[in-house]
């Protein structure tokens, strides 16, 4: 009962973040993870994946019109990403507040756009912007079996 607790209170909301080609290029790998772990969400799942176009499309459909849309599935598909599914009360809103603004220019210091990047075509890592994409984004970007479902050895010290 006292390990089942933080899982019930962790367990409202998930994310689904990604650490884009350029992120993975130039090594930011482990400190864009670092910055979600150190936080004390949840890693519910983790990979190295080479994202096919038609999926990039998927991902970005709302995005479909936009004058950038081309050069953003190109860029999103050009290396591997690391997709990673956070859980935790707040975690989609937090975890937007902790990438920072979309134009790297205009993100705060402290943030990771706002520390690790200068353009919004070269932002270095995606963050779910709702409960409901980040439910479906994990679900496009994940397969059964790959999300872990575990309670850390520091709930008790993260959740009381
Ligand atoms: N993007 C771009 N040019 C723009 C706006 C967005 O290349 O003028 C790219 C950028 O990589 C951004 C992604 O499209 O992260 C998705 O855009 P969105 O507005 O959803 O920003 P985000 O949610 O990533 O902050
Ligand atoms: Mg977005």
């Amino acid at each position: 009962a006292f390990l089942s607790k933080p899982v019930a209170s962790m367990g409202t909301e998930e994310t689904y973040i990604m650490v884009k080609p350029d992120g993975v290029h130039r090594c930011l790998v482990g400190e864009i993870i670092s910055r979600f772990e150190k936080k004390g969400f949840l890693l519910k799942g983790l990979k190295l994946f080479q994202c096919p176009k038609d999926l990039a499309q998927e991902h970005y459909k709302d995005l479909k019109e936009k004058s950038f849309y081309p050069s953003l599935i190109d860029y999103i598909t050009s290396g591997p990403v690391v997709c990673m599914a956070w859980e935790g009360a707040g975690v989609v809103a937090s975890a937007r507040k902790l990438i920072g603004a979309t134009n790297p220019l205009q993100a705060e210091p402290g943030t990771i756009r706002g520390d690790l990047a200068v353009q919004t075509g070269r932002n270095v890592v995606h963050g779910s912007d709702s409960p409901e994409n980040g439910k479906r984004e994990i679900a496009l970007w994940f397969k059964e079996g790959e999300l872990c479902q575990w309670v850390p050895a520091q709930a008790p010290w993260l959740i009381e």
